[in-house]
């Protein structure tokens, strides 16, 4: 790696702290890499048309057109409309998911009553959209990266395990429009293994 590559990514690689989201405009042509500095940490990833934020990623329509539950490198993220929002053009995890909708508030009172009760991804990245005017009824079921949600062929029950992500894993994902991103650092104990790590991303031009 040359020391200049080294220094543009040391200045734009971005940390969301523990149970915390963001939310940034990503172009069309950029790439977004979301890392996973600790190793068992979910982010929680929304995507929005810039131009139009009623425009917003379908997992329904997604594993519609890629014939599976399981997204990796190839697969694109497809909107509501069903047009490309965006593509993974790098994974080194390989396990993802994308059928539970972010955690909330609702979800510590359903699974953790014993545990304070926290606002969760939900509340983090309607926090974080509301100056984009995004509303919290305006989100979709997020793309979970790292998240282990393996689902069981035949009865379909599904378990939440800790993510296989290892330090420094990463996904990456091409912009096919100029979009708005929610972003987060999960906040639910089982989707975690159990502990609360940042993630670190940085947008590649
Ligand atoms: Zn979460």
């Amino acid at each position: 790696m040359s020391f200049s590559l080294f220094w543009r990514r040391g200045i734009t690689e971005q940390i969301i702290p523990e149970r915390s989201g963001t939310a940034f405009r990503l172009s069309k042509g950029e790439t977004l890499v979301v890392i996973d500095p600790r190793g068992e940490q979910v982010a929680d990833l929304l995507a929005f048309d810039a131009g139009d934020i009623r425009e917003v990623i379908s997992s329904g329509r997604t594993f519609d057109y890629a014939e599976t539950i399981y997204l990796t490198k190839g697969h694109k993220l497809y909107s509501n409309r069903s047009n490309v929002l965006l593509e993974i053009v790098e994974d080194s995890v390989g396990r993802h998911d994308f059928l539970l909708t972010p955690c909330s508030v609702d979800t510590f009172d359903h699974f953790y009553p014993a545990l304070d009760r926290h606002r969760g991804c939900f509340g983090n990245l309607a926090a974080a959209l509301e100056s984009y005017g995004v509303t919290p009824d305006m989100i979709p079921t997020a793309f979970n990266c790292f998240m282990n949600v393996p689902v069981d062929g035949d009865t379909g029950k599904l378990r939440v395990l800790p993510p296989i992500s290892k330090a420094g894993d990463h996904i990456s994902f091409r912009a096919h429009r100029d979009l708005i991103i929610g972003l987060t650092a999960c906040s639910a104990p089982d989707s975690n293994g159990g502990s609360f790590k940042p993630i670190a991303y940085r947008i590649e031009r």
